[in-house]
């Protein structure tokens, strides 16, 4: 099937690649210029396993191609999904601006049945708008469908999601675009929910805002847990092995971040609103994952003793593992509250270095990990690589000015970090002073 897919950023352009791989004829476009040129070149602008190769392959079959030319994309496909960015506006609600102007360039070049895909997730509505504004700027009188198909991947593994998924959901109000979304995820073998627009914009956010509920809920017990001199990890365990609960998203940590808990509870809540409408609950787990990083800060400080002056070595700064995605990550946060009070950082991440930079700047130093530690009063860590949980204590011990280490990913054992002489401090549960 001669597919576009406008937008070619983590989902844009895991999308275009799988799709290819699938045996489609795939177009990706984006505005970034330097993105469609990199990509071209058969290079990835993202840090995503298993993207480089599946890229490559494509690439030299001729099934993706990549071109800042919208105009050309449309006119050549069939299926046109919008993969652009939903990014929050000043007051949290979702910033339309990009699906708009993708939308006017679909009317402006429709020329003959069309099927647009919204795989950006938008508020409850976008797909009755971005019908609207096809309707409003055709040149040539085509019909069309606009049909919704949120994305659910997960950054650090979107090729295995995309690949794999749990489930597609299709929001269709019509018959034939819904045969035509089957037919493209027929070789994906996955549940397939079919429903209308609507309900489809909504089973998106509905997702992330449970989710990122579910992550301060254990949050606010591991706050608990210090208070009370209890274990969150036990807690966690004992909850977790009821299926009716679930071990996900049950790993107490310094909040969630990234580029979509965070924006679409806020913009869940602004629709809410505006549709009269309070989502308490949601609300509650925004506020408890701000608070998250605060009291991990505090925690850091405290942990130091004597703020100005001292030094601290940060390992990880994605919002998670195995993605260079630095989009509110947590460790912003942390990191700005620590030179806030007068404490330089040193950090390292195995793959957000560059992403982090645009970021950070120069207000912190950069090094690998063995490096940073030498000399710093704690090491503090802030995403859960690999990496970071199979180390030399011995040589972080001799290596750093005073055996502090502040763990915001409960990667280490609190009694096996007492016995080897650490001061240790985790979340939700007893620090080691
Ligand atoms: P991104 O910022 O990585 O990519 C968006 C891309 O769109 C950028 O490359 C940008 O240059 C391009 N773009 C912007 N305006 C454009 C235009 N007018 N024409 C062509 N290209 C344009 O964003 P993302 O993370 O890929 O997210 C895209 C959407 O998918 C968002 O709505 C997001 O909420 C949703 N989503 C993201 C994830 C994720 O894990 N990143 C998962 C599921 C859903």
């Amino acid at each position: 099937m001669k597919i576009a897919v406008i937008g070619t950023g983590y989902v844009g352009l895991v999308t275009g690649a799988c799709l290819s791989d699938l045996g489609n004829d795939v177009v990706c476009v984006d505005i970034d210029p330097a993105k469609i040129n990199k990509l071209a070149s058969g290079v990835a602008t993202i840090y995503e396993p298993g993207l480089d190769e599946i890229l490559k392959k494509n690439i030299r079959k001729a099934r993706i191609s990549f071109t800042t030319d919208i105009v050309k994309a449309i006119r050549a496909s069939e299926v046109i999904f919008i993969a652009v960015g939903t990014p929050p506006d000043s007051k949290g609600k979702a910033d339309l601006s990009a699906v708009r102007l993708v939308a006017k360039s679909i009317g402006e070049n429709l020329n003959g049945y069309k099927v647009v895909i919204n795989k950006s997730t938008v508020p409850v509505g976008s797909g009755d708008m971005v019908r609207s504004i096809i309707a409003e700027n055709l040149r040539e009188k085509h019909p069309f469908d606009v049909v919704s198909n949120p994305e659910f991947l997960r950054e650090g593994s979107a090729i295995e999601d995309f690949m794999h998924p749990e489930r597609i959901v299709i929001g269709a109000d019509d018959r034939e675009s819904v045969q035509k979304i089957r037919q493209i995820y027929e070789p994906l073998e996955a549940p397939i929910v079919v429903t209308d627009v609507k309900s489809a914009e909504i089973i998106k956010y509905a997702s992330n805002a449970f989710l990122a509920v579910k992550i301060s809920f254990i949050n606010e017990i591991a706050n608990f847990c210090e208070l009370v001199d209890a274990s969150v990890e036990a807690v966690s365990r004992g909850m977790g092995l009821d299926n009716r609960i679930g071990k996900q998203f049950l790993k107490a940590g310094i909040g969630y971040g990234g580029s979509c808990f965070p924006k679409d509870t806020l913009a869940l809540y602004e629709k809410g609103r505006e549709a009269g409408y309070e989502f308490r609950i949601v609300k509650a787990a925004i506020d408890v994952n701000e608070d998250k990083r605060q009291r991990f800060l505090e925690k850091i400080l405290k942990a130091l003793q004597k703020n100005g002056g001292s030094r601290v070595a940060v390992w990880g700064l994605a919002f998670k593992p195995n993605t260079d995605d630095m989009r509110e990550a947590p460790s912003i946060a942390v990191i700005k509250g620590l030179l806030a009070r007068g404490v330089s950082v040193a950090a390292y991440d195995p793959v957000s270095m560059e992403e982090a930079k645009k970021v950070f700047g120069d207000t912190i130093s950069y090094g690998q990990a063995e490096e940073i530690i030498k000399g710093a009063d704690a090491l503090v860590i802030l995403t859960d690589w690999n990496e970071f949980k199979q180390v030399d204590f011995e040589l972080i011990k001799t290596s750093l000015n005073k055996p502090v280490v502040v763990d915001g990913r409960n990667i280490y054992n609190p009694q096996e970090m007492k016995d080897l002489g650490f001061k240790y401090y985790s979340v939700g549960r007893r620090d080691i002073q």
